[in-house]
């Protein structure tokens, strides 16, 4: 069955999108991905989306948005997309089951996921020592001691996170300055469980089993030393998730999908929205608006359609 708009994604750009497209009647199919909610949902509290002035779980926001674009008609698929086809009209996405999915309109917003250090030991110990996620992996290091990498919002909103469970966090960065929101260094310098150290990075995890402590190396002196610590929490910003597109879809130098003001991608009838459109903004609302751009320019480019090619 050919659908009008395939979403895939399911943060607040695909949900937003699903919401849209559902309420303008396109009975949107949303592919949820890997990750339901999306980053969002690896959120533990968001305090700066609109309408939430106590702020709001992650997952509970992903929900909420999910229930909304439900009750307007959005069909969910637990799946992923392995293939695209992007070359003639419909769409062809291949799921990993094997699967044709046909789409006359296709929203991308599978956003991007974390950057890796690509220093000794960080693949060695991924998920026995290295994280990405304090929300997903924080609570097994209660009372142990941590080292965050990163000088960015992720870093201190995940490291002061940690401090709830931790007994001491150290955050590496590699400048004397942190590039987080001024109301975020404010409350991680005033934090009494958090240790900075400036002007310095990670040479390597080391271990055993588990990340016993990592190497440093001050980038003023050179001077190196060896750090104990029970885990590693990495934080240096993100990767757009385009590895499917490239060679079909206009992609910047970074990976990103180029998309003008309206979303619109290389490819018309294809759109794409939030994380992995947006090397800039990266925030939950803005890539709400996205998905709701997304979803009325596949509305009107369904309506330019010659009638017979609506199923
Ligand atoms: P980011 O803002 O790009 O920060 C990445 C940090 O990692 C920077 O401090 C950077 O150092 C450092 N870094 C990058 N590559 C490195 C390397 N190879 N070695 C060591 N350090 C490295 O990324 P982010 O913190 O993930 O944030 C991404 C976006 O999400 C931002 O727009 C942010 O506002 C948003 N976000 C918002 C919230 C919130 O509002 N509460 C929470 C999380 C994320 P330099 O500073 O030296 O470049």
């Amino acid at each position: 069955m050919e659908n009008h708009v395939v979403i895939i994604g399911s943060g607040p750009a695909g949900l937003t999108a699903a919401l849209y497209a559902g309420r303008s009647k396109l009975n949107p199919l949303l592919v949820r991905g890997e990750l339901p909610g999306g980053l969002l949902a690896t959120t533990d509290s968001v305090e700066n989306f609109p309408g939430f002035p106590e702020e709001v779980g992650g997952v509970e926001l992903a929900l909420r948005m999910e229930e909304q674009a439900a009750r307007f008609g959005a069909r969910f698929l637990e799946t992923m997309i392995t293939r695209v086809d992007l070359s003639r009209q419909p769409f062809r996405l291949t799921t990993s089951e094997g699967e044709q999915i046909a789409a006359q309109t296709l929203i991308i917003a599978i956003g991007a996921s974390p950057r890796k250090l690509g220093i000794p030991g960080e693949e060695e110990f991924t998920n026995r020592g290295v994280h990405y996620c304090a929300n997903c992996d924080g609570i097994a290091f209660e009372g142990k001691r941590l080292v965050a990498i990163g000088g960015g919002n992720s870093a201190l909103d995940e490291g002061l996170f940690l401090t709830r469970y931790v007994s001491e966090l150290v955050l590496v960065h590699r400048r004397n300055e942190l590039r987080a929101d001024p109301i975020l260094q404010e409350r991680a310098l005033a934090n009494p469980k958090m240790r900075f150290l400036f002007n310095t990075t990670v040479r390597s995890i080391e271990g055993d089993e588990v990340v016993t402590g990592v190497r440093l190396m001050d980038l003023h002196s050179g001077q190196e030393e060896f750090l104990p610590t029970d885990g590693v929490f990495i934080y240096i910003g993100h990767e757009p998730n385009t590895a499917l597109f490239r060679g079909q879809l206009d992609l910047d130098p970074a990976g990103y999908i180029r998309a003008d003001i309206s979303t619109r991608t290389s490819v018309p009838g294809v759109f794409a929205a939030g994380d992995v459109a947006d090397p800039r903004y990266r925030q939950a609302i803005t890539a709400a608006g996205d998905g709701c751009r997304a979803a009325m320019e596949a509305a009107r480019f369904l309506a330019d359609l010659p009638a017979k090619a609506l199923v």
